[in-house]
């Protein structure tokens, strides 16, 4: 796995299981309970400018931030967003 130090699922080298996992948890999600595409987008662009994140992980909260923004009430766990 190439390790980076600010990425995303979507940029890892053997992305391809967990990123295959963050498609599947979008597909569960109702239409109610999923952000929008605009809001996804903003959280993750704020998490690729946060120190936190680490090989698409926020260290913060240990998850993967592409399936944290998912969903509609999640939140950041230090409120950036
Ligand atoms: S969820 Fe919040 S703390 Fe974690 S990486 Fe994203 S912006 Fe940073």
């Amino acid at each position: 796995m190439n390790k980076c130090k600010r990425c995303l699922l979507a940029e890892l080298a053997d992305k391809d299981n967990v990123y295959a996992h963050v498609q599947k948890v979008r597909a569960l999600l109702s239409k109610e309970e999923k952000a929008t595409q605009e809001k996804y987008h903003e959280r993750l662009s704020t998490c690729l400018k946060c120190d936190n994140l680490l090989e698409a992980t926020c260290q913060k909260c240990g998850c993967y931030v592409e399936i944290r923004a998912l969903k509609i009430d999640s939140d950041c766990p230090i409120k950036k967003w």
